[in-house]
């Protein structure tokens, strides 16, 4: 079995990679036995340890008492049906062996069958015979040698065939089931069973032994459906087209060979699960825009399919460990750089696992993507020299580390050109709400790329580690929400640039009549925005400041993005320190530079605009419904989590259209301050207090209800907003934006009202993958 490196090719083993076709010729070549005088001093007589000999392949070239015997095999033994074409190709580019710079037989397979039509073999090579003339051969030889090409080369066409299988269905899988979705009406009753709500499954908790306590939420029904057809798949894959051909030259067992086929097959199939798992995991996953399924669906087959690309491997490696050990020849294999490089590949995945479980991943995620990314670079090139050691590139088993190699980076520049398209070096404005929450205003920003969408942001003067982005809700335009301090802001750090005039913020900084520059509107006090103002919640305050944002709102300007942060540990941590530094010493608010990457998941939710079948993806993945089919959307947001709301919210409270359904918004945070931003943004705030800890509203088409400091009641908030919902006709939607928790406590509820017979889609949006 000559498996070691020989002439490059190009795609898979059966798709553009011949190994041993034909068998016949392939088996008469491996029958005659190599015992030649060389010339060369590549001796050929048998070796004292009972291994045969190698001859050079010089030697092999010139041996005409060989190549007469191969060519009387190859012309007795195989069928007519093959071509003289097929028997001279495979003459010059095989019979020497399948180096890149080995010599040509000095004969060809006519000249060394025209040599002894006179003078046939009439004989078998005697166990101590040279070959001084040619020779028959062994019948029990030849097709115990023709089993072994025809078994190996059958298994590897079809691990090919599986691996392109399983990269297909995993692909198309989910674009049919979209396009099925989104084309073939389905009666509502069905479509209810079909409709794979997160409601159905509930959250639990569980302890691990190690790792400790940790709060997870079980898949819905349609990314159960997904992961387990994925498994199956791979478990199906790794099964079927296994034959096994003895007596086998190459194999002493039938239990043997097969073992070989499955320990390969689970090597390829890991190859191709790690196409998959980076696919899956992009940001710029094109499925994403493909398919209806939702990020966190495809984090979480990313997860799976990781787990799946890790068991291949390891399997493929410990039934190869059991094979080497059986058959005595694992101390040498052991210290060969092909296996050293194979258990670096395999013990890189290994390790990743056990790295990124949720633990690990909140209590230091800057860490867990420094080491996930690093971890994952070296099980490529772990897998990567594993195949070059061992067969440089002649069967084409690399193939499916080249696509990774290609989406990978290919993700990678869509990123790089996602920033450099609709974002420069911008400045951001931090503005402290109070001790746990930002507000980010970054003027200069365009504003149509971003809107609606949620953006990463990198601050690259921020910490030592420049590369990194995090994901933020885009909450709204900057300018025209801004209050009249901010503008001031924004005029004394950022206006002044040249930068900022080139791009028009100056010049729209007038009102449609021209008569209120922002120069007017900016001189005004807003009392909101004393940060040690105790009585922000006083109604007359809440007034003034509503009549300051009213002329602040006067003028519309499109441009400039805005986005609220919780305060956190990591960067956001930073951000809230640099950005009380400048305040402690009485200077101007904090500004630092900002690239802005996106945006993502644009029109998921917050938006009544659809764009074809893309547009409003439910976290289910599995549902297209659109909002505008509801009679009325309910919106459940807990703390910064409204901010995947606002577009929806913005537009709903300048919207006076009857056709949209109306929006009713519930909303607690802790924060009294954030409480007053949003509300500003939303117009709904003199109109909204009931007192210190509530308020309430109505604008356009948007009902607002916010609590501060205080739980919303689920129970109360559902059965005020559910009324008279149980028919078709009444369909309503529950949008959930909240912490775990809470957001548990809405889908439980929601469960038990449709069970009920409510007319309830539920879908929640978290801040986490
Ligand atoms: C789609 C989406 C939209 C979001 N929108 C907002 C928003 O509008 N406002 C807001 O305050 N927060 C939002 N978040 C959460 C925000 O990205 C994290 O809170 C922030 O990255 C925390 O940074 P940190 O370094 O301070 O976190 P740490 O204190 O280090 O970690 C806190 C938590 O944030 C998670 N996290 C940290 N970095 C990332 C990252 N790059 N990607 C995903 N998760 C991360 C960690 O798993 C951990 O659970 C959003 C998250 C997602 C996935």
């Amino acid at each position: 079995m000559d498996m070691s490196g020989g002439r490059p090719g190009s795609g898979l083993i059966g798709y553009g990679i011949n190994m041993y076709k034909p068998y016949c010729a392939s088996a008469c070549h491996d029958s005659i036995p190599l015992k030649m005088h060389c010339e060369d001093g590549s001796d050929t007589m048998p070796m004292s340890d009972g291994e045969a000999p190698m001859p050079s392949a010089e030697c092999i070239s010139t041996s005409t008492p060989f190549l007469q015997s191969v060519a009387y095999c190859v012309d007795q033994k195989c069928p007519s049906s093959l071509t003289l074409d097929a028997r001279n190709h495979w003459w010059t580019y095989n019979m020497i062996g399948r180096k890149l710079d080995q010599p040509k037989p000095n004969i060809t397979y006519e000249q060394a069958l025209q040599s002894i039509k006179f003078s046939p073999p009439t004989a078998t090579l005697s166990s101590d015979g040279v070959l001084n003339s040619p020779v028959l051969v062994n019948d029990t030889e030849y097709v115990s040698n023709y089993h072994a090409s025809l078994s190996f080369q059958g298994a590897e066409q079809a691990h090919s065939a599986t691996s392109i299988a399983l990269i297909f269905i995993c692909i198309l899988g989910p674009i049919s089931y979209s396009l099925l979705q989104t084309y073939l009406k389905v009666p509502s009753q069905v479509s209810q069973k079909l409709n794979f709500d997160a409601w159905r499954s509930p959250q639990y908790r569980f302890k691990l032994p190690i790792i400790g306590k940790s709060t997870a939420r079980l898949p819905t029904y349609g990314q159960m459906l997904a992961v387990a057809l994925i498994w199956i798949v791979n478990i199906i894959l790794s099964s079927v087209g296994y034959r096994s051909y003895q007596p086998n030259a190459w194999f002493s067992s039938a239990r043997l060979e097969i073992l070989t086929y499955v320990t390969n097959r689970t090597g390829v199939l890991s190859f191709v699960n790690i196409v998959l798992l980076i696919i899956y995991a992009g940001r710029n996953n094109p499925l994403l825009m493909a398919t209806n399924w939702s990020r966190s669906t495809y984090i979480l087959l990313h997860k799976h399919v990781a787990v799946i690309a890790t068991i291949t491997a390891c399997l493929h490696s410990a039934i190869y460990l059991q094979i080497k050990l059986a058959n005595g020849t694992l101390s040498v294999e052991q210290v060969l750089p092909y296996w050293i490089m194979g258990i670096v590949g395999t013990l890189a995945m290994t390790v990743l696992l056990p790295l990124s479980v949720k633990s690990i991943r909140n209590a230091m995620y800057e860490i867990f993507l420094i080491v996930h990314i690093l971890f994952a670079i070296l099980a490529l090139i772990g897998c990567w020299y594993h195949i070059i050691f061992r067969f440089q590139h002649q069967w084409g088993y690399e193939t499916w580390l080249y696509v990774a190699f290609a989406v990978w980076g290919a993700e990678r520049a869509v990123r790089i050109g996602r920033l450099l398209m609709y974002s420069g070096w911008e400045k951001a404005i931090v503005v402290p709400l109070d001790e746990d929450y930002l507000k980010i205003i970054v003027p200069t920003a365009q504003q149509s790329p971003f809107e609606g969408g949620v953006i990463y942001a990198y601050f690259p003067t921020l910490s030592w580690r420049p590369w990194e982005s995090h994901p933020f809700s885009v909450a709204g335009p900057a300018l025209e929400w801004m209050t009249p301090a901010e503008s001031k802001t924004v005029k004394e750090n950022v206006a002044s640039s040249p930068d900022l005039c080139e791009k028009g913020i100056i010049q729209l900084d007038k009102t449609q009549d021209g008569n209120l520059t922002r120069e007017a509107e900016i001189t005004q006090e807003s009392p909101a925005l004393k940060s040690d103002d105790t009585d922000l919640l006083a109604t007359e305050h809440v007034e003034k400041y509503e009549k300051d944002w009213h002329i602040s709102n006067a003028v519309s300007i499109n441009r400039g993005i805005t986005f609220f942060v919780r305060v956190r540990n990591g960067t956001t941590k930073r951000l809230a320190e640099k950005a009380k530094q400048p305040r402690a010493q009485n200077a101007k608010a904090c500004t630092l530079p900002v690239l802005l990457e996106g945006a993502y998941d644009r029109g998921e939710i917050g938006s009544y605009s659809t764009h074809g079948i893309f547009a409003t993806k439910l976290q289910t993945g599995l549902s297209l419904t659109k909002t505008t089919q509801f009679s009325k959307v309910v919106c459940i947001a807990g703390g910064v989590g409204i901010t995947a709301l606002m577009p929806m919210l913005h537009k709903a409270a300048r919207a006076q259209d009857a056709h949209l359904p109306t929006v009713s918004l519930h909303w607690s945070s802790r924060s009294a301050a954030l409480v007053d931003t949003i509300s500003l943004m939303l117009k709904v705030s003199s109109k909204a207090v009931v007192n210190e800890t509530e308020r309430r509203g109505k604008v356009g088409l948007l009902s607002s209800h916010f609590v501060i400091g205080q739980r919303l009641e689920a129970s109360e908030v559902l059965e005020e907003e559910i009324k008279g919902a149980k028919s078709d006709e009444c369909q309503i939607l529950i949008l959930v934006c909240a912490p775990s928790d809470m957001a548990k406590v809405y889908q439980t509820r929601v469960a038990a009202y449709r069970r009920s017979g409510y007319a309830l889609t539920y879908h929640e949006e978290q801040f986490t993958w």
